[in-house]
């Protein structure tokens, strides 16, 4: 037997449709912030991931999915969805559009070489959103916004939202160096992995998930207190934009974010009741990226995104308390002997043609196994048709919610089936005109 590869997983129909809530969401909410989708390629040519997410993080050094194609060329499986948009609205111009800021959102599988756990997988799901030309802080803000309300609308609302700013490139460079001379003395009490980053970049060293309840980087300095007067103007006009918005949030003073591109403000949102899963608590990560896209070829134009992990948004489902679902199929035909299969057949196209979910015996089973099928099932509305019922041009309905069975005239069928599925089994018949239905 052959297996799935580590760290991957199927999704089987049972759970589709908690997927399928999830990217509902994510098309409603997209469209209340007036986000457009964009659909890019699974892998791309190497050197793009490794300029844009940067040669000295994790994700390019030990995690991403390379190789060589059949040309020589040299791709890779995207980590991650940021880099391939900026890619597309440079190669595809998009940045010259009329309306303004760009407005992006994405979602697809990403690939990390991570060590599988609960949470973190090889193969994992990303939304992501990106809103790029506009430096204004109305859109950081609008983009935490927007990451709210989509957790709102799935109803995950115990949650905290985490802001930090980084400040621009020269707050940043003052403060790597400050970070850097601080963390020199006692280097070598920090894992290996900080060792090599405090050097390349030692922001990241902030970020380590080995050493994070390490005092020296509990008392390192804060990014917070090296930012230019401008980039301070720009964090404190974020925050009166969530005030104004009413939106809770706290600032997390160590917050950094595991890629290069980030600049001024950063944020994640922690799912509270997912604590136990430490890193994995964190839904959605994102912030402003003002050199990304000139930093790859492209014109120098400010950015601002961010990207959740969907496995992390079921996981945090599992807790939400959810209102009952209708069942799924509509009605379910038990076509009684051979003669009447073909008429039957047409009855339950005709309805499905009026968007009603029907299934059919396919196996022509006795009745016994006929009636055990729709009890699988779990049809709102049973259809008996034989003999008799083809002669009178009619069908027997049986409400399965209530045990009200009928002889609907053919002519009515429809009309009787959408008009009682939302009626729990009026005594009805479709074409009484005293109901409201009628
Ligand atoms: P990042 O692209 O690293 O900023 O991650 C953004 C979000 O993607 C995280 O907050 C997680 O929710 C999710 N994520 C990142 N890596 C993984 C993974 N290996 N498995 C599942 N979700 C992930």
């Amino acid at each position: 037997m052959i297996n799935k590869i580590k760290g991957t997983y199927d999704i089987l129909p049972d759970e589709v449709a908690k997927w399928q809530e999830i990217e509902d969401s994510i098309q409603n909410v997209s469209k209340l912030f007036n986000f457009k989708e964009i659909r890019t390629p699974i892998f791309e040519y190497s050197e793009l991931f490794h300029r844009g997410v940067g040669e000295t993080t994790d994700i390019v050094k030990k995690e991403t999915y390379d190789f060589k194609d059949r040309g020589d060329r040299s791709v890779t499986l995207r980590p991650e969805g940021t880099a391939s948009v900026v890619r597309s609205v440079i190669e595809n111009k998009l940045y010259a559009s009329a309306n303004q800021p760009l407005k992006l959102y994405y979602q697809g599988p990403m690939f990390r070489y991570e060590r599988p756990q609960k949470g973190r997988y090889r193969q994992f799901r990303q939304f992501g959103a990106e809103a790029l030309g506009s430096n204004s802080p109305l859109i950081d803000a609008e983009i935490i916004n927007y990451a709210a309300t989509f957790l709102e609308a799935l109803r995950i609302k115990n949650i905290t939202i985490k802001i930090n700013s980084l400040g621009d490139a020269l707050s940043k460079e003052q403060y790597k160096r400050k970070l850097q001379e601080y963390l020199e003395p006692n280097i070598e009490e920090l894992c290996s992995d900080c060792n090599r980053r405090y050097k390349e970049n030692p922001l990241r060293v902030l970020d380590c998930k080995v050493d994070k309840d390490n005092p020296i980087l509990k008392e390192a300095p804060k990014p917070l207190d090296y930012l230019t007067e401008e980039a301070k103007y720009h964090f404190e006009q974020v925050i009166e934009a969530l005030d104004a918005i009413g939106l809770n949030y706290v600032i997390d003073k160590s917050l950094v974010r595991g890629l290069d591109y980030y600049t001024h403000t950063v944020f994640e949102i922690d799912a509270n009741n997912m604590e136990s899963l430490g890193a994995q608590a964190t839904l959605v990560g994102g912030g402003r990226y003002n050199n990304l896209v000139e930093s790859l070829d492209g014109p120098d134009i400010p950015a601002v995104g961010f990207a959740f992990g969907m496995e992390r948004l079921l996981l945090a489902l599992e807790s939400v308390d959810k209102p009952v679902v209708d069942p799924f199929i509509h009605c379910f035909m038990i076509a009684l002997g051979d003669e009447v299969q073909g008429d039957a057949l047409r009855i339950v196209n005709d309805l499905r043609h009026g968007g009603l979910t029907c299934d059919y015996d396919f196996f022509n089973k006795n009745l016994k196994g006929k009636f055990k099928q729709a009890e699988r099932l779990n049809p709102m509305f049973l259809l008996i048709y034989g003999e008799e019922e083809a002669k009178d041009m009619v069908v027997n309905v049986k409400d399965t919610r209530n045990g009200v069975q009928e002889t609907i005239p053919l002519a009515n069928l429809y009309h009787y089936i959408v008009s009682h599925i939302n009626t729990q089994g009026s005594s009805c018949s479709g074409n009484c005109s005293d109901c409201d239905e009628c």
